[in-house]
């Protein structure tokens, strides 16, 4: 298995048990080359939730900074032990269109090689995983997420733009659901990433739902490549081990049926180029 970029570990509050270093001997065993690890960061709620005169609940999660240092931290010091899997420093930005200043200050920070960039909620807004999906006019909503996912790529704070359906992810109707108004958008945001030289990420975390699917699908996957898509990162945004190569083979194969050669990794923010 060529990479995972994107995958979390116990300073994600999300994150299970399992350390970097315990991730680092897995990927060793699994025979993963390149993983990068890409603990949550909600540059929205980077401070403690007296900051921002809140309380923190199931909702919401405060204090990212205290996250995105640990595992900085503990990723930086696992670097270079492991002479079989190739560790990148990760981190994932959720959010940047709220704080651009902030997300800009933390994607220079040295340890970084990759930073991906995520919209998990829109202002004022619970993460899409805890939205009510009850109204049957989705449109409005789903045009707000483009917009945010827009404003997110004309910003430099990020290198991969993370799972670019995310806001339809927990969409009951989901297969139903006809994407067709929103395709100039996302036409737009797939130029954006090409001219800026940065890379999408195919993300199968979703491949273990009863319905299975993938962030982006394979038809848009396709689309950024007609449209001189070069940089893609495959990745299953594991929370825990046992899905660090989850369907991984298969994510190779539809990056493959979309016409992709090489997958992509980034050193430092620079993209390298691996074949497929
Ligand atoms: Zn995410
Ligand atoms: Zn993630």
């Amino acid at each position: 298995m060529i990479m995972n970029l994107h995958t979390h570990t116990h300073h994600s509050p999300d994150g299970g048990s399992e350390s970097v270093a315990d991730r680092l001997a897995l990927a060793e065993s699994i025979g993963l080359q390149i993983m990068a690890v890409t603990d949550h960061c909600e540059v929205n709620r980077y401070y403690p939730a007296e900051h921002y005169h809140a309380v923190a609940s199931q909702v919401f999660d405060y204090d990212s900074q205290a996250v995105m240092e640990g595992s900085l931290a503990e990723t930086t010091a696992c670097k270079g032990t492991n002479p079989n899997v190739k560790l990148l420093c990760g981190v994932e930005l959720g959010q940047i269109p709220q704080e651009p200043e902030l997300s800009q200050r933390l994607y220079n920070d040295p340890r970084l090689d990759l930073v991906i960039g995520s919209v998990h909620e829109l202002p004022d807004m619970a993460d899409f995983y805890f939205l009510d999906y009850t109204n049957p006019d989705m449109k409005p909503l789903i045009n707000a997420y483009f917009d945010e996912v827009l404003a997110l790529a004309q910003t430099d704070a990020w290198d991969i733009l993370g799972h670019l359906t995310y806001g339809m992810r927990y969409m009951p109707n989901r297969a139903d659901y006809d994407i067709t108004p929103h395709l100039p958008i996302i036409d737009e945001i797939f130029r954006t990433v090409i001219a800026k030289g940065k890379a999408i990420e195919l993300n199968g975390s979703m491949l273990k739902s009863p319905a299975p699917f993938t962030d982006p699908d394979l038809t848009l996957l396709k689309r950024y490549r007609s449209l001189g898509g070069q940089y893609l990162t495959i990745s299953t945004d594991a929370h825990h081990g046992a899905y660090l190569d989850y369907r991984m083979n298969e994510l190779e194969q539809m990056a493959a049926d979309a016409g992709f050669t090489h997958l992509t990794y980034f050193e430092r923010h620079q993209p390298m180029l691996v074949s497929l």
